[in-house]
């Protein structure tokens, strides 16, 4: 057992804390990072990453290191009320989470420790120590809590959590093959829902490095016997959810593991500890289907590494209050409310039955529509029967 000290303990090496790892290493900090596993194994996070995510990775400086592991969809077409009503232009990046977090650790410098175990304590105090797995201590001027959902260390700090939304939706992660063997016609795919009673956000298929990866997003309790289907028969589950899907794929098959994660809508009651924060997922959680988990994720970090920890790093000790200043940054506080508010809209939109929604819904899919055929999508009949048949379903 020995004692080790830094100025700065990431404990967690997602892609919160390895971004940070590398800010602060490439900013010539001492820093080390505690995660058990030297790479990021495959884990159902993030597969893909959209412009506002891109700009946010650019602000950390690690986008060109990044990006080249990724692939750009380039166009999206878009299904709405089963029918193709626009190709747009679209430069989201496919990626899969452990492919991206390696990336981002292969940028961390050498001068950043890493610890292969676990964080198994921490202790708050003017200076914080934390305990490993191995038995060793580091004491840190500053610990940086990256540790995603695991719930674990926050109970050593009596950090509670407040549950905003329980079980506000489902992921559903699975790999979608043509059936020919040639590639689909389509660079991208997003299907939103016909009816509220599919109880899904959409449906959203884009390139990976190696083939499509499929995420789909829906409203159901875990109990649902469709997510029972979703486990054994997925292509036959998929169907049945949204019965014109191959219209617009052709033949296809499903392959290999399908990843079902259930989102809890959380955040932390009260987190400013002394010399401790929390980042990421550890702070707050997102609706996958809003998409915008890695923009918390990034907008944190940036915002601490850039214009925090210089500052703190300089103090005898960082106070609970100089933490709370970081947790009432103005740029951090938006981003927060943003996911949120969008988590809970996309929520309403898809499965409320209101008039106001239903109108909501269908007035989407005439300027979609319109600016599909703006686009050259000249088989829409916009003006035609099918708005009409929408409309009256609005
Ligand atoms: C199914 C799913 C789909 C998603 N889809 C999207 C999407 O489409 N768009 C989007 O923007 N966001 C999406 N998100 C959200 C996004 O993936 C997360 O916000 C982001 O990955 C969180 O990163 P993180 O580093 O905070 O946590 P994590 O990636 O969970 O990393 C936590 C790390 O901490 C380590 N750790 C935990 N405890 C300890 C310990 N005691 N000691 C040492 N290490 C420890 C773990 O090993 C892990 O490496 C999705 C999330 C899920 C679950």
């Amino acid at each position: 057992m020995s004692n080790l000290s830094t100025d700065v303990a990431i404990i967690g090496g997602g892609l919160a804390g390895a971004t940070a790892a590398a800010m602060l290493g490439r900013a010539g900090h001492d820093a080390m990072l505690i995660d058990p596993h030297m790479a990021q194994r495959p884990e159902f996070r993030v597969e893909k990453l959209d412009e506002s995510q891109l700009a946010l990775l650019r602000l950390t400086g690690l986008a060109d290191d990044v990006l080249p592991q990724a692939c750009v969809d380039g166009q999206v077409w878009v299904v709405r009320y089963g029918r193709l009503v626009d190709r747009k232009p679209s430069g989201r990046a496919g990626i899969m989470y452990h492919d991206l977090v390696n990336a981002v650790r292969q940028q961390i410098p050498a001068n950043v420790r890493h610890a292969a175990t676990k964080v198994t304590g921490i202790a708050g105090d003017a200076r914080p120590r934390i305990t490993l797995a191995t038995g060793d201590e580091i004491e840190a001027k500053l610990v940086i809590m990256a540790t995603g959902l695991n719930p674990g260390l926050r109970d050593f700090l009596e950090i509670k959590r407040e549950v905003l939304s329980p079980c506000h939706s489902i992921s559903i992660g699975f790999d979608m093959k043509p059936e020919d063997g040639h590639p689909f016609t389509f660079p991208a795919l997003t299907v939103f829902p016909e009816k509220p009673d599919q109880s899904m956000a959409y449906l959203t298929v884009f390139p990976v490095q190696g083939g499509m990866r499929a995420n789909l997003f829906v409203y159901w309790g875990m109990e649902d016997t469709r997510l029972r289907k979703f486990r054994h028969q997925p292509k036959e589950a998929l169907l049945e959810l949204i019965p014109g899907l191959a219209q617009f794929t052709g033949p296809f098959t499903i392959e290999g593991h399908v990843g079902i994660r259930p989102i809890d809508l959380v955040r932390m009651n009260a987190p400013e500890r002394p010399g401790i924060v929390l980042v990421g997922d550890a702070y707050s959680t997102s609706c996958p289907a809003a998409g915008t988990g890695a923009n918390k994720v990034l907008t944190d970090v940036q915002r601490l590494c850039s214009t925090y920890v210089p500052t703190w790093l300089g103090k005898e000790t960082i106070e609970a209050a100089d933490v709370a200043d970081y947790y009432a940054d103005p740029v951090k506080l938006q981003c927060e409310a943003d996911s949120l508010q969008k988590a809970l809209w996309l929520h309403r939109v898809s499965t409320g039955t209101s008039m106001g929604l239903r109108t909501w819904r269908g007035a989407r899919f005439v300027a979609q529509s319109m600016l599909g055929r703006m686009r050259g999508l000249k088989h829409l009949d916009v003006a035609g029967k099918a708005s009409t048949d929408v409309l009256r379903e609005a």
